[in-house]
């Protein structure tokens, strides 16, 4: 009788995601949710000792990236796999910055400020022991900030973004507030459904959108905005409703893996990945299947880990 119970989910589960996929393209697809299929669930774990008789117990998820766990036992095994594979895979941030031109060089380069101008403004730097030079540039030599915006989509081989506010309800869907907070990003805008604008006030992060890409399957462009628009669009921004979550620090990786898989447990979602960014991995859950362009936050809920030192 429960193996009936689990053949009768599964079928209206897999026609619920089909007619939403014919609906909206395989928007479900691009979301980087995709349905399980056929009445026989063969466990995730490809250690699984539970065999045969996992048809038998009553669960429906969680689901891991893309594969159902039979077990408590068998999602921590498989959250250990996914957490060595992050670890071991290359997050640094500094490749692709180096042999940038310094931005006062470009501008002077340019011929948009003089080397005397830039002096000025690397000594008022200097003495304030912080700070960016666009900063003082506009500050204290009226430099135009659209200048130095423009100076910055030169250094970084990247587009200016206007701030264009379509994306606010959506934004917390796409990226936890932590990380808004944590790599002043802002996700500015989704275009045809499958492109994002990722704007940075000061300097693109590959390795931020390469993780968005690889959590939320949408392409991502990244440029820089204007200063003051990436302040008004960050105030508005943080008035979105974000994905309730969870920000933990593990005293090792044994520990990391077995609070991420606990999460997992608890919430048991119908899909879930994780993705490292940085020194930060990112567990995503989605609870029910997206209805529109980006899921609504109450359907999803995020976990972000790290390994204290
Ligand atoms: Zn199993």
């Amino acid at each position: 009788m429960p193996l009936l119970n689990r053949q009768l989910l599964h079928r209206e589960t897999a026609s619920l995601f089909t007619d939403r996929r014919q609906e909206e393209a395989g928007e479900t697809k691009r979301m980087g949710v995709t349905a399980r299929s056929g009445l026989f669930e063969v466990c995730g774990n490809p250690r699984c000792k539970s065999g045969w008789l996992h048809l038998w117990r009553s669960r429906s998820a969680p689901v891991f990236e893309g594969g159902w766990n039979c077990s408590a036992e068998c999602t921590q095994e498989r959250m250990r796999f996914a957490v060595r594979r992050e670890l071991e895979g290359r997050a640094d941030g500094s490749r692709g910055y180096r042999h940038r031109m310094p931005l006062g060089l470009l501008m002077m380069e340019q011929g948009w400020i003089t080397s005397s101008q830039l002096k000025t403004a690397l000594e008022a730097q200097r003495s304030a022991g912080e700070g960016r030079l666009g900063h003082f540039l506009i500050r204290d030599l009226g430099i135009s900030e659209d200048c130095v915006t423009r100076a910055l989509s030169l250094q970084w081989s990247c587009p200016v973004l206007p701030y264009r506010c379509e994306c606010t309800d959506a934004a917390g869907s796409i990226l936890p507030r932590f990380f808004i907070d944590a790599f002043a990003a802002l996700p500015l805008r989704v275009a045809a459904g499958r492109l994002l604008y990722l704007g940075f006030e000061e300097r693109p992060d590959t390795v931020l959108s390469l993780g968005i890409e690889r959590m939320s399957g949408l392409r991502v462009e990244n440029g820089v905005v204007r200063g003051s628009d990436f302040r008004a669009a960050r105030k508005q921004m943080l008035s979105a409703t974000f994905p309730p979550g969870e920000v933990l620090e593990a005293v090792s990786e044994p520990v990391l893996v077995r609070a991420l898989a606990r999460a997992v447990e608890r919430v048991r979602p119908i899909a879930s990945r994780l993705v490292r960014i940085h020194d930060f991995l990112w567990l995503r859950m989605w609870k029910r299947a997206p209805t529109g362009r980006v899921p609504d936050a109450p359907s999803i809920e995020d976990v972000i880990g790290s390994i204290g030192i």
